[in-house]
């Protein structure tokens, strides 16, 4: 007698040897059923291993890279350089080349000088211009950001030279520039 084993669907007494069960037709798992098992478990755990690992790696790269960042936009604030540009300049650049002037001013930190024009009644914002000789139709419009601005501004006039210094995040041939503002210095 040959040794028999239990198919493991349907019980039935098999050859120990039969990868297939002659009854259910069902395959046995055999022994290299098993290694195979135990061999992707490993690679699954070590898969998983790995993968922490990497995690570990990774978020500590990440944190290192926050702290960088931090680091970058703490030394930025310390250190924004403005570029100085007359409500003038701006209007000038505009007008003669509204793609230059995008590229030039769009997304930079400026400081611009020129005289207050417009003092929006919800104190939103404020428009600049060059003086009483502007007759450009190129607006500057310069978005308040908080309170400390709004005081500022709540005691100047129209008319007043004003510099203010802030990013300026569009410039369009119809809108003209807007900027909002980090700092307002009277003059
Ligand atoms: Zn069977």
């Amino acid at each position: 007698m040959t040794e028999t084993k239990l198919c493991k669907f349907c019980k039935t007494e098999i050859p120990k040897d039969a990868k297939i069960c002659p009854n259910c037709k069902k395959k046995q798992k055999g022994k290299l059923g098993i290694i195979i098992c135990i061999i992707v478990i490993l690679v699954i755990i070590g898969a998983a291993t790995n993968g922490g690992n990497n995690k570990s790696i990774s978020s500590d790269n990440s944190t290192k890279t926050e702290s960088t960042d931090s680091n970058n936009s703490k030394a930025e604030e310390a250190t924004i350089e403005y570029t100085s540009v007359s409500k003038q300049e701006l209007s000038d650049a505009l007008t003669s080349n509204a793609l230059k002037a995008s590229d030039t001013y769009k997304g930079q930190y400026l400081e611009v000088t020129g005289y207050l024009s417009v003092i929006d009644s919800s104190g939103k914002y404020i428009s600049i211009d060059s003086g009483d000789d502007d007759f450009s139709f190129v607006n500057v419009q310069c978005f308040i950001k908080n309170d400390e601005q709004k005081a500022i501004i709540m005691e100047m006039n129209k008319g007043d030279a004003i510099t203010i210094k802030g990013k300026c995040t569009d410039v369009g041939e119809f809108l003209g520039y807007s900027i909002d503002i980090d700092e307002v210095i009277t003059n």
